[in-house]
């Protein structure tokens, strides 16, 4: 993950180091020019922003660009012999390169050792694939004469239309009216099975709670790594491949639902950054260039993928747009079509008409207070991306039922509720109404929704759908709901009892 930052990070010291070797001779000048530079363009994100927030709010990005031309000027002046003679390098510039070799040996080794404490553990967690825990669950389907084409699209962290109005003050009925006009099936009273993204869809997915994860990997440990291979290897996808299903995706951007088993995969972009890039990239002199909008940056972008936030919304645009595409993809049906849409999941990058909102903060897609200045600022933001996703959303909608021959099966689900009360590591701190309560219909195409219900939760969804359509008789789990802390995301409290009741 850290090794494409680690190689642009060496590749610029190796250039600066190059470039002023070459025109100096002096290798101590070279040397400690190049690395005090590296460092600097490295995190001057950090340094504007940290000025920016705390000195000079009114600032720009032009301050940043301003920063960036002074360091590089810095160094052209202190690269000069005279000046740099000035300064008795004589005296100092040996120890200082000691010094230098010694917190790059300390920078190399801490993290390292940290990997390797953390990758020891996570084998002790996996002792079979968890996929194998998962029970009664049927081996194959039987496949009507006609398979429909299923669409699974989870709105990230889309709440519940009753919950909307309580705690946001938003009436959200609209877009509930769109889509009962369309034939779809509100269930009124969803709640979700989990807080955490990967945790929710691994459980959705296998049709199965995850009440084997705190055996398997004790309650004092945050490895999600176990949950890629729930994901990757769900049982619904590998069911329905079975069934002569051609499973389709598109881009996440979120690592644990790029589900890499799928037939096809859709991409918005050529190449892409993860995370860690996108906050690296962000903290560094390039951002300059990526969060606006200039020629310069638009050259970038032709040549470089679009980091951060750019990239989260335009991933999010795109999945919506292309399910008029992979509807009409007949060839491959029946699909099996997943689609996670990163919104309205915080960060809030668009306003209601799809206007990009520019934020001045490294990249980060973390969820709950702490994301935003206040609750106030999370609620008034949410609503407003929410308002674009429902756009997008009423237009895939459109665009699946017509192009498709025959009637599909559509499921519209949050993967939890927003978290403008959510205190991710403290059940008590915490509005658990708000982060449980989920947008949840479905679109059958029979119209019958009598095994459907108020209160049912995505863990019954595929229940549900394999009982209506496949033949198969599957019991239907109870409906629960579970919370874990984000640093101990399988120490779960049910909490069932607690998520009715709206919060002041
Ligand atoms: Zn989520």
């Amino acid at each position: 993950m850290m090794v494409r930052s680690s190689l642009i990070a060496l590749l610029l010291a190796a250039s600066l180091l190059f470039i002023i070797y070459s025109t100096t001779r002096d290798p101590y000048r070279a040397v400690l020019l190049s690395a005090t530079g590296t460092l600097f363009l490295s995190a001057s994100g950090h340094v504007y922003r940290i000025i920016k927030s705390d000195y000079l709010p009114a600032v720009g990005n032009w301050f940043h660009i301003l920063l960036v031309v002074i360091e590089i000027s810095l160094l052209v002046f202190l690269a000069q012999k005279t000046i740099w003679l000035r300064l008795k390098p004589a005296r100092w510039q040996a120890q200082a390169v000691t010094y230098l070799n010694l917190f790059a040996v300390l920078t190399f080794v801490l993290p390292l050792y940290q990997i390797s404490a953390f990758w020891l553990g996570a084998f002790d967690d996996t002792p079979h694939p968890w996929t194998t825990y998962v029970k009664s669950v049927p081996t194959s389907l039987q496949a009507p004469a006609q398979p429909p084409d299923i669409y699974y699209i989870i709105l990230d962290g889309y709440g519940q239309a009753e919950m909307l109005s309580n705690v946001y003050g938003y009436d959200n009925s609209e877009f509930i009216r769109f889509l009962q006009s369309k034939g779809f099936y509100i269930a009124e009273q969803a709640r979700s099975n989990y807080f955490q993204t990967p945790i929710s869809l691994a459980s959705s997915l296998n049709m199965s709670y995850l009440d084997f994860a705190p055996e398997l990997a004790g309650k004092k440990t945050f490895n999600r790594l176990p949950l890629y291979e729930l994901l990757n290897n769900n049982h619904s996808l590998n069911l329905l491949h079975k069934t002569g299903y051609t499973s389709i995706t598109t881009e996440t951007g979120y690592n644990f639902t790029e589900i890499s088993s799928s037939d096809y995969a859709f991409s918005p972009f050529h190449n892409n950054l993860n995370d860690f890039e996108s906050f690296y990239v962000s903290t560094s002199a390039l951002s300059v260039f990526i969060e606006t909008s200039n020629p310069i940056s638009e050259a970038i972008f032709s040549l470089m993928p679009p980091a951060g936030y750019r990239a989260y919304g335009e991933r999010m645009v795109f999945s919506l747009q292309k399910l008029e595409d992979i509807a009409q993809m007949t060839d491959k049906s029946p699909k099996f079509v997943f689609i996670h849409v990163a919104g309205p999941h915080p960060p809030f990058v668009f306003d209601s008409k799809g206007n990009p909102i520019a934020i001045d903060k490294p990249f980060l897609s973390g969820d709950g207070i702490g994301f935003a200045a206040s609750t106030a600022d999370y609620q008034r933001d949410y609503i407003e991306q929410l308002k674009y996703i429902n756009i997008l959303a009423q237009n895939a909608i459109e665009d699946i039922l017509t192009h498709s021959t025959q009637p599909p099966i559509i499921i519209l689900q949050g993967d939890h509720g927003p978290a403008s009360l959510l205190n991710r590591d403290n059940l008590e701190a915490s509005c658990l109404y708000e982060r449980a309560s989920i947008l949840n219909a479905y679109y059958f195409p029979d119209s019958n929704y009598d095994l459907l219900y108020p209160s049912i939760t995505p863990v019954n969804s595929f229940r549900v759908l394999f009982n209506q359509f496949f033949g198969q008789d599957m019991p239907l789990l109870t409906d629960e709901t579970y919370f874990s802390p984000n640093s101990y995301p399988y120490q779960f409290t049910n909490i069932t009892s607690q998520i009715t009741k709206s919060c002041p």
